[in-house]
C-alpha cells in the first residue's frame, strides 16, 4: 500500500526566477534569501511541494519599483489557490470540451495517477479550466495599462500537454497578475506556430510595454 510519504515527496522544488537581469535598468539580479510560494501541487506524474525563490534588483539608482520577481516556472505548476496541477486541469479540460467524456469516465481515466474524486472532476473544469481558456485582458485593461506604464507587462508563454503526443494547451499570461491574456490548443509545436501564437496575443493592438517573456512546457507524463 502507498503511504503519504509515498505519493508526496517532502523535499521541496524550489524553482529559481529565470530573469538574469533587471528589465528596468538591465543590472544584474540578486537571488532572495528566501523562499516564497510554498506549496504542496498533485500533479499527473507526482504529488511535489514547490515552491520559488525570487530575484530582487539591488542597483540603488534603479528606477524600476522594489519587486521581487517570482519564477516563470514555478506559477504555471498549478493556480493560486488550488493544489492541482495545470496539467490535471489541462487533461480534464481536453477529454470534456474536445473528447466529450463524462465527469465519471475523466475520473477513471486520470485516476491512476491523481487521486481525485468525480466531484472535483467537475469543479477543476467548471472553476479552474474553463476560466483558465477565458481571457481576462478587455476586463482588465486599464490595469494592464497602468503595469505597463509602471513595470511593463511580465508574461508567461506555457505550454501545458495534456497527454503524450496530443495538442498542448499554451497559456500567456501576466505573470504578476496571473491574468491570462491568450490561451489555446495548438497541435503543433514547431517554431513558426509558436512565434504565430506568441504574435496573436491581443494586447499586441494596445501598445503595451513587455519588459520580459519567459516560457516553460509542462508535460503530465515523463
Ligand atoms: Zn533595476
Amino acid at each position: 500500500m502507498r503511504t503519504v510519504k509515498d505519493l508526496y515527496r517532502t523535499t521541496p522544488t524550489i524553482y529559481q526566477c529565470e530573469l538574469d537581469t533587471c528589465p528596468q535598468c538591465q543590472q544584474p539580479l540578486s537571488a532572495a534569501h528566501y523562499v516564497n510560494g510554498r506549496k504542496t501541487v498533485q500533479t499527473m506524474t507526482q504529488g511535489l511541494t514547490i515552491g520559488y525563490r525570487p530575484k530582487v534588483c539591488v542597483n540603488p539608482e534603479c528606477s524600476g519599483p522594489a519587486v521581487a520577481r517570482p519564477s516563470a516556472t514555478w506559477p504555471p505548476l498549478a493556480p493560486k489557490g488550488c493544489t492541482y496541477g495545470y496539467n490535471v486541469i489541462a487533461r480534464i479540460g481536453w477529454e470534456r470540451q474536445k473528447g466529450r467524456e463524462r465527469f465519471e469516465s475523466i475520473q477513471a481515466h486520470v485516476a491512476p495517477w491523481v487521486a481525485i474524486s468525480e466531484s472535483h472532476v467537475r469543479n477543476l473544469y467548471y472553476l479552474r479550466y474553463l476560466p483558465l481558456v477565458a481571457c481576462h485582458e478587455r476586463q482588465h485593461l486599464a490595469e494592464l495599462q497602468q503595469i505597463s506604464q509602471t513595470t511593463g507587462l511580465l508574461l508567461g508563454l506555457d505550454g501545458l500537454m495534456p497527454v503524450g503526443g496530443e495538442p498542448q494547451l499554451w497559456v500567456v499570461r501576466e505573470l504578476r497578475t496571473g491574468w491570462t491574456l491568450r490561451s489555446g490548443w495548438l497541435d503543433r509545436q514547431d517554431e513558426a506556430a509558436f512565434v504565430e501564437f506568441s504574435r496573436s496575443v491581443p494586447i499586441a493592438d494596445l501598445d503595451l510595454r513587455v519588459t520580459a517573456l519567459t516560457h516553460a512546457v509542462q508535460c503530465s507524463r515523463e
